[in-house]
Parts: C-alpha cells; sequence; structure tokens
C-alpha cells in the first residue's frame, strides 16, 4: 500500500469511529432530554456549555488542536442536541392547533394565544385588491420589492425618524418572517454565534439552528424588569459571536428597554463589529418613548418590519428589511433565490396601506392591555406593565404550577393562552394576548381567574 492510501485509510476509519461517537452522543443527548422534560428543565443551560466550552478548549490547547476550530465543532455537537431536544417543546402554535381541534369538536375556545389583531386591514386595501388586476400586477417582478413601493417604505420610513434612508436600503420581504430568515441565514456561517436576549419570539433562534449558528441566551428576568445587563452582554462575546438580536417592544413581554440600556447594548455590539438584527414590528405599539435602532446609523444594523400587526395585515405577509445596501444585495440575492420576488398584487396593495392611518389600532390595543392588566393585578398573577407590544407575560403566583397541566385545563375551560417555555426557560409563565374585543378578554380572563383558585 503506497503512503497515501495508508493514510487514506486511517482518517477512512477516523471518520466511522466519529461517526459511531456521534450517534453515542446523540442518543445520551436523547435521554437527557427525556429527563429534562420529566424534570420540567429548560433545554439550553448557558452554565454547563460554558463549562464544558473552557475543557474543550484547554483540552484543544493541550492537545494542539486550533481553538476556533475546537469551538465551532463545539458549537455544531451543542446544537445538535438542542435540536433533539427541543422536538416535543409546546409553543403557542401548538396550544393554537389543539384549541382549533377542539372547535372542530364543537366546543367554543377563547383565542388568547396567538398575536394577530382582530381589526381590518385598512379600508383602502379593499379597493386597492380589486385594482391590481387592471393595473397589471401579473407578471415577476424585482426580487427587492416594487421600485416604487421601496421608495415609498423608505420615504415613510425618513419622514418618520427624521433620517434619510433610500430605496436601496429596503427589501421587501413575505412578512419580517422571512426577513429575520435571510438575514441570519445569509450573514452568518455555520458555527458562528448570535446572541438571542430571552424571553423571545422562538424564530431567531429556530432560525440560527436551521442554518448551524449557536445561540448563546441571555437570560432575563421579571425582577429585572427584563432588562439584560450590559456585562452580561460583553461576558458573552467572543470571536465566534457575529451577531446580537434586539426585539423591542418585545413579544412576549411587551419591554421597551431604557434608553441608556440600548445604548450601552449598541455601543459593545458596535465596538465589537457585531450585526445587530433588530426586529421592530411592534414599534406601532409602543405605548412610551422608544427609539429605533435605526437611529444609531450604523452600518451592520438590520431592521425588520411588517404590515402584519400595524395594519392587521398577517395573512398579506408582508414586510420589510432596512439596512446598508450591501447587506440588502445579500439578502435580496438569497431571496430571489427562495421565491422570486414578493407577489406583486400584495406589494401594491401594501403600497396602498401606507397611506392608512392606522394610529387607532394602537389606541385600541393599549386600552385593551390597560385593561386586562388591570384584571391581572387581582389575579394570582406577577408581571410587569408591557410598555408596548399586544401581550401580557404573567408567572403564575403557585409553587407547584405546571404549565402544561395548566394550559389544557384552560383549554377545556375554554381558553387557549401561549406557554411561557415557547419563549425560552419560562414554565411558570404564561403569554396572554390581548387580540380580542374587551368582553371576550373579559370572559377569558375569568375563566384563568378561576382556574387559578382552583389550582391551590
Ligand atoms: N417578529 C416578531 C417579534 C413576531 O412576534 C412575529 C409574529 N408574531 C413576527 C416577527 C412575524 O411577523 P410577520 O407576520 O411579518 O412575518
Amino acid at each position: 500500500m503506497s503512503d497515501i492510501d495508508a493514510l487514506r485509510n486511517k482518517i477512512d476509519k477516523i471518520t466511522f469511529e466519529m461517526v459511531k461517537l456521534l450517534k453515542e452522543r446523540t442518543e445520551t443527548a436523547k435521554q437527557i432530554g427525556s429527563l429534562k422534560n420529566h424534570m420540567r428543565l429548560g433545554i439550553t443551560n448557558e452554565e454547563r456549555e460554558n463549562h464544558l466550552r473552557i475543557e474543550v478548549l484547554e483540552l484543544s490547547k493541550n492537545i494542539g488542536l486550533d481553538e476556533k476550530t475546537a469551538a465551532t465543532f463545539l458549537n455544531f455537537l451543542l446544537n445538535e442536541s438542542i435540536k433533539i431536544q427541543s422536538s416535543n417543546k409546546p409553543t403557542h402554535l401548538s396550544v393554537f392547533l389543539k384549541a382549533k381541534e377542539l372547535e372542530k369538536q364543537g366546543r367554543k375556545i377563547i383565542h388568547m394565544e396567538v398575536g394577530e389583531p382582530d381589526f381590518y386591514p385598512p379600508k383602502i386595501v379593499k379597493s386597492a385588491l380589486s385594482e391590481v388586476y387592471d393595473q397589471g400586477y401579473t407578471k415577476y417582478g424585482d426580487s427587492k420589492g416594487m421600485i416604487e413601493f421601496r421608495e415609498a417604505i423608505a420615504k415613510k420610513t425618513s419622514e418618520q425618524y427624521d433620517m434619510k434612508i433610500q430605496k436601496h436600503n429596503v427589501m421587501v420581504s413575505p412578512g419580517a418572517r422571512f426577513s429575520v430568515f435571510l438575514a441570519i441565514s445569509t450573514l452568518l456561517n455555520r458555527g458562528d454565534e448570535i446572541i438571542i436576549i430571552e424571553p423571545s419570539w422562538p424564530a431567531y433562534k429556530e432560525n440560527a439552528l436551521n442554518s448551524g449558528i449557536k445561540v448563546r441566551t441571555i437570560h432575563t428576568t421579571l425582577e429585572e424588569r427584563w432588562e439584560p445587563k450590559i456585562e452580561t452582554v460583553e461576558n458573552i462575546i467572543n470571536p465566534n459571536t457575529k451577531m446580537i438580536v434586539l426585539n423591542y417592544p418585545n413579544n412576549p413581554t411587551g419591554k421597551i428597554l431604557p434608553e441608556k440600556i440600548q445604548d450601552g447594548i449598541v455601543e459593545v455590539a458596535t465596538k465589537n463589529n457585531l450585526y445587530i438584527l433588530s426586529d421592530e414590528i411592534y414599534s406601532s405599539y409602543a405605548y412610551k418613548y422608544w427609539k429605533t435602532i435605526l437611529r444609531y446609523e450604523y452600518s451592520k444594523s438590520i431592521i425588520t418590519q411588517s404590515f402584519s400587526k400595524s395594519h392587521a395585515m398577517t395573512g398579506f405577509r408582508i414586510g420589510y428589511a432596512v439596512s446598508s445596501p450591501d447587506i440588502i444585495d445579500k439578502m435580496g440575492k438569497l431571496q430571489a433565490l427562495c421565491i422570486t420576488n414578493v407577489a406583486e398584487p400584495i406589494q401594491y396593495v401594501s403600497l396602498k396601506a401606507l397611506e392608512a392611518d392606522t394610529s387607532n389600532n394602537a389606541k385600541t390595543m393599549k386600552n385593551r392591555l390597560d385593561f386586562m392588566t388591570k384584571k391581572a393585578r387581582n389575579m394570582q398573577l406577577d408581571f410587569v406593565e408591557p410598555d408596548g407590544a399586544m401581550y401580557l407575560f404573567a408567572r403564575i403566583k403557585q409553587e407547584s404550577f405546571d404549565s402544561f397541566d395548566f394550559i389544557n385545563r384552560l383549554l377545556d375551560l375554554g381558553v387557549a393562552v401561549a406557554p411561557g417555555e415557547a419563549f425560552g426557560n419560562y414554565k411558570n409563565f404564561v403569554r396572554i394576548s390581548a387580540c380580542q374585543p374587551e368582553d371576550t378578554l373579559n370572559q377569558g380572563m375569568k375563566i384563568i381567574d378561576d382556574a387559578l383558585r382552583d389550582q391551590k
């Protein structure tokens, strides 16, 4: 056998051994996952991961393996475990589907689990829908969006924030969700790390997992009023960290960060050359001072926006991203590959929707949230009053609380709420959505109150 054949033989054997070890590791992760499930423990454990990371880096130093390679490999392994362990996690979608099933059986369910405004889209949307055919919006279009629509978004954003945003800063996408996907999957590479502040909308984490990117979680608490510490952000950053996600007003907490904290996070991110992905889809539902990330004029920031909440147009699937032209170009290329372009009839309708005054939506939502918080204050619930968005993220006071049992019991009683676990390690929490008229919310809150009293 020649030298190269012998070495090839050896490398094959090593690879087979590694595959077998991966299988063994996967099985062990599965067993840990079912124990965690049984013990009601969260899936991610930053402390344990950190410990392992330090040991692996120490080992790689001792054996002369490049530390970056070791860290990337470890991130791959950790992600595999998280994927395996996340498969049975309850989400607001699983509750929604269960509720729909019950409705099919003739049961009446009050939907307080989903973040979908019950209002109609602006009136102008109706007439615009009937115009698209005659206007000739029937062909393929620009992958980044119709020029006139991007110009209109740029103009509106510029006026709103007193800034200069141009069409090359804007890309139209099918919902903010797709912009989030594009940003994470085009700007980051396998093994890179992304910082997510929890509680958080689950899709950031799921997108990262899907692209082989390691999530570093910052767990914030109700006691800290959902505010992350700047030092925690600083300490979690390492050479692999490439992006931080911000989402204020926040889903699920409704939190708006105090300006000083937000400034601090942006400063740390800028200093470390991180991308800032700022999901601002609840900005029209800010009930106190809120500052867009655009204000910092940071070239590596990406803002995602949507018509889903502001214009009650969830079903139209329309949103957009605002960023530097080079980032918009990168995201546009992947969008072209995936979907060619967002349907032009929908873009035309949304262009028209920009003319509508939707400020009443925010007023209505604020009144409902006020109504809900007033009720919740007299219930077995702890929470921080939301500064924005459309949810109350509340902790159940009882020690023995089991969110699975409680949410299922509520479903039996006719109310659907979202489990706290969908948003991170918050098993004692539920997210109650205010996307229903006041009398329906009243009935829902009454049922939740009665169920909590029965829990004791
Ligand atoms: N971001 C956040 C924080 C959300 O809560 C949601 C939907 N609930 C989205 C993005 C998705 O928005 P869109 O409908 O525009 O895709």
